[in-house]
């Protein structure tokens, strides 16, 4: 971790006609981190991230990325700006080929880094999708789904990599995984914000957090803080 803000969010809101998902939130991430962004259902996670990349209706004070006002940015202008989401529900090309939704991943953005350099790092990383890559990606299992999902955002050689509940629906061993990776991926220089429904994991990989009630920012601090308040061992910890 380092001192240099590579995300600052100031009095951000989200709308979706009448329902305001986020009301006016502050938020940083420092190069280097791994920041997670925790609440309930509907506390407006998803919205947060979506806006981030400019995929959800945003209003902000000040959104700034690595020096650039992501307002001023398109979507796919921002992914080249260096900063990736992972949507929830891990939205692989079923009826690609694990090969071929790498390249996608990395195909608009090449501006980034040469794509056949990316790949074969990016296999180096995740051994599964080297064994699997001539097949059909929704033939995979979903941790396998999960991961090929991630390198392929990873495919644009991201600063700031934005993943929205990468273990949803899979097996705890398969959720260990994740976690290691996400760690390995922190290891390796990338700076992260892990949108989680869990927890207690988050917690232990993360160095910050936030967490979103209605919207709003409830509580945040250190991950160590956030562990040992009252109020996150009451609603999530079962203490
Ligand atoms: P979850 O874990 O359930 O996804 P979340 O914290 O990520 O929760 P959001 O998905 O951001 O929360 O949703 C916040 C609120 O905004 C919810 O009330 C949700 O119903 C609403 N919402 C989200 N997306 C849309 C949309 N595209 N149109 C209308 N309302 C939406």
């Amino acid at each position: 971790t380092s001192d240099e803000i590579l995300l600052s969010i100031e009095g951000l809101t989200v709308s979706y006609g009448a329902v305001e998902a986020v009301r006016g939130i502050d938020l940083t991430v420092k190069r280097g981190e791994i920041v997670t962004l925790l609440g309930a259902n509907g506390a407006g996670k998803s919205s947060t991230l979506n806006a981030l990349v400019g995929l959800a209706p945003r209003k902000a004070r000040r959104m700034l990325f690595d020096g650039t006002d992501l307002l001023a940015l398109p979507p796919e202008t921002i992914v080249r700006r260096g900063m990736t989401l992972v949507p929830e529900g891990r939205r692989v090309f079923s009826s690609l080929t694990v090969d071929e939704n790498l390249m996608l991943g990395g195909a608009k953005h090449a501006a980034r880094g040469n794509p056949a350099a990316v790949k074969t790092n990016m296999l180096e990383l995740f051994p599964i999708l080297a064994e699997r890559l001539h097949q059909k990606a929704g033939s995979l299992s979903g941790g396998e789904q999960q991961m090929l999902a991630i390198a392929r955002a990873l495919m644009s050689s991201p600063d700031l990599l934005l993943l929205d509940e990468p273990s949803l629906g899979l097996a705890p061993q398969v959720v260990d995984r994740i976690f290691d990776l996400i760690g390995n991926l922190r290891d390796r220089g990338l700076t992260i914000l892990l949108v989680e429904q869990n927890v207690v994991q988050s917690l232990e990989i993360a160095d910050r957090g936030y967490v979103l009630a209605n919207g709003r920012v409830e509580l945040q601090g250190s991950a160590a803080d956030l562990r040992a308040s009252p109020e996150i061992q009451d609603a999530y910890l079962g203490a």
